[in-house]
């Protein structure tokens, strides 16, 4: 397999493997437990919450686990709403965030609550003037996307932020693809509430969490135990917050190093791609413009894009049209939408994000793949034309 699909997830660090494996032989009591065998496995949690906050410039106390990045948008949105919801009932987000936060809202204006969803410019970006401009005396929450799934735009969150807290609004960002690409200070950025999740860097899947800020009071999401310090209930994933707690680690120490070589790697590819096949053009922002190391968007005119995906497939390539959780659908990308393109170039649009593990051997010969690939489609459209 060529894997070209990271910002779906992320293979994990061997390290992670064995010490996740390790964990769950070994450190199978219940962390909430009384007896002395549970304090192993309670020290291995905290040491999981303080790496990990560590990452971040947060306080120990400010990181909650969750099960995933979706769970986090979902408490961050919802718990919110509920305990503002006397100030106000007027939330803004962008056109272009992930489903989890989108859905969530969606769920929200059936609850009686107003969104107001920004647009963005030609590259993904959501400008300061617009989230002024939608402001309201009675909006709770701002919550905008660190950087986005799809095109790779990075937001100006310090900025948009700043605007929030001027006017006594809470800033909430969904970080999940953000975190191992960015070096994240929660205070110099002004977030009040962070979404990340484990899989997206080489962390086990399942697990993910939220950082509060001290100050944001938020009722829990999962109502049951005392864990969580009584704000997410549910036995504690020891062995996935351990191998959360080594990749949060791993990539923190390696992230420049990481994001100078997958740049490389990335804009290789990109090279390739439009020095080897015809009338190709990329989505999003530049690439030397702010944009994650690691993501190519692009449209393969008069190619569709699902067939593409199903012939790269039978040759070993893992590639996406867009995000994961929207295969299937017959809808256009919803970001693809927001930057302006049409639903042909939106539906002739391949999602290419590699990693620092993919090598320039397996680029060349993803490319020389996907070229033949793209030459078949296109003769058979035009001979059936
Ligand atoms: C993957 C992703 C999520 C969802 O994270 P899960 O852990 O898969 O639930 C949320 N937001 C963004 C931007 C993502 O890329």
């Amino acid at each position: 397999m060529i894997y070209l699909d990271n910002a779906a997830t992320t293979k994990p660090y061997d390290q992670v493997c064995d010490l996740v494996y390790n964990e769950m032989k070994n450190d199978y009591v219940n962390a909430s437990a009384v007896y002395d065998y549970a304090n192993h496995a309670k020290s291995v949690v905290d040491r999981a919450r303080r790496d990990i906050a560590q990452t971040i410039g947060a306080i120990t106390d400010e990181i909650y686990f969750t099960s995933c990045g979706s769970e986090s948008d979902n408490w961050a949105l919802k718990a919110v709403a509920e305990a503002y919801s006397n100030k106000g009932r007027h939330i803004i987000t962008s056109k272009i965030e992930h489903h989890a936060i989108l859905n969530t809202c969606q769920y929200l204006e059936s609850r009686g609550f107003e969104i107001t969803y920004l647009a963005v410019d030609k590259a993904g970006n959501v400008s300061s003037r617009d989230l002024l401009q939608a402001i309201r005396p009675d909006t709770i929450l701002i919550s905008i996307m660190m950087a986005n799934n799809e095109i790779g735009t990075i937001e100006p969150i310090a900025e948009l932020a700043k605007l929030a807290h001027e006017r006594g609004i809470l800033f909430h960002t969904d970080a999940v693809q953000a975190y191992d690409h960015i070096p994240i200070d929660v205070n110099e950025l002004g977030v009040d509430l962070m979404s990340v999740s484990g899989h997206k860097f080489r962390g086990p899947k399942g697990v993910g969490f939220l950082y509060i800020k001290r100050q944001v009071k938020i009722g829990s999401f999962i109502h049951g135990g005392a864990q969580e310090r009584q704000r997410r209930a549910g036995t504690v994933n020891v062995a996935g917050i351990a191998g959360m707690g080594l990749a949060a680690k791993m990539a923190h120490e390696s992230l420049d190093l990481v994001r100078d070589e997958t740049s490389k790697l990335r804009d290789y590819l990109a090279c390739k791609i439009l020095s080897t096949i015809d009338d190709v053009e990329l989505n999003g922002p530049g690439l030397k413009d702010n944009r994650l190391a690691n993501n190519l968007n692009v449209i393969f005119h008069g190619v569709r894009g699902e067939s593409l995906l199903i012939m790269a497939d039978r040759e070993g390539i893992a590639i996406s049209s867009g995000s994961a959780c929207a295969t299937g659908s017959l809808e256009p990308s919803h970001v693809l939408k927001a930057i302006g393109l049409s639903d042909d170039e939106a539906y002739s649009s391949i999602r290419l994000t590699v990693s620092e593990l993919n090598t320039y051997e397996e680029l060349d010969l993803a490319v020389s793949k996907l070229a033949k690939i793209v030459e078949d489609l296109r003769r058979i459209r035009r001979e059936r034309l």
